[in-house]
């Protein structure tokens, strides 16, 4: 349940990122500035944001070199992402949308229309994000109807364990701790052993049949759903 979406600004420019931040802000975004593309990936290994706001021109790598690294990486690849660029050439236009930006806008922008697009990004992405099918691969669950099938074979998953998988297929291919699964998936007001959370993932586990191998124990570290288990 995320109120606020986050915006990473990528941009070298700080006279630029900084009125695109002081915008973001007054109409309920919350942004975040990644001055490189070092900074930018550090960012996105900590925490996805909502929408990536691309500058094209970047020293080091290029806008043009991250879209399609983060289209790619099955941790970024459903982030909109947004190219801002000077450029106004129609094969430079298609080259950014080839490399996997949903959208581009054109500097000098207003910021009307920038918060424009940035809606229209996070329109588009609304059914995928918070609609009630998740999916990974064959497995398919529904949140409306509470049901979870694995290529077209319903699946029985108790209540708790529907609800830790629904978590871990929206937050797929990173670790949580067991305490980060308390927290999100039974509340962080209840005082649940650690312990508690292998049970119910070894249910989970058990209930899914094959599909079972997509959620990773890290050793020393906690869980992992992964559409590419190592096994
Ligand atoms: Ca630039």
């Amino acid at each position: 349940m995320k109120s606020v979406p986050r915006i990473l600004i990528v941009e070298d420019e700080a006279p630029i990122a900084e009125l695109i931040a002081v915008n973001l802000r007054h109409n309920g975004f919350q942004p975040v500035w990644a001055i490189d593309a070092v900074t930018a990936q550090r960012e996105l290994d900590e925490v996805l944001p909502d929408v990536i706001l691309l500058d094209w021109m970047l020293p080091g790598e290029s806008g043009l070199t991250l879209a399609k690294r983060w289209r790619s990486a099955s941790r970024t690849k459903s982030v909109p992402i947004l190219m801002l660029t000077a450029r106004v050439d129609e094969a430079d236009r298609v080259a950014g949308l080839d490399a996997g930006a949903d959208d581009y806008i054109v500097k000098p922008f207003s910021p009307r229309e920038l918060l424009a697009r940035i809606r229209a990004v996070l329109r588009r992405r609304v059914p995928e994000a918070s609609g009630g099918t998740v999916k990974m691969g064959e497995l398919v669950l529904d949140a409306d109807t509470h049901r979870v099938s694995h290529g077209d074979k319903p699946l029985k998953v108790g209540p708790t364990e529907f609800k830790l998988l629904h978590y871990l297929m929206r937050h797929p291919e990173r670790v949580h701790s067991r305490g980060a699964l308390l927290d999100k998936v039974w509340g962080d007001h209840v005082y649940i052993e650690e312990r508690t959370v292998d049970v119910h993932v070894k249910r989970l586990r058990e209930s899914l049949g094959p599909a079972g191998q997509m959620i990773e124990t890290v050793r020393g570290a906690g869980y992992r759903f992964t559409s590419t288990p190592s096994v």
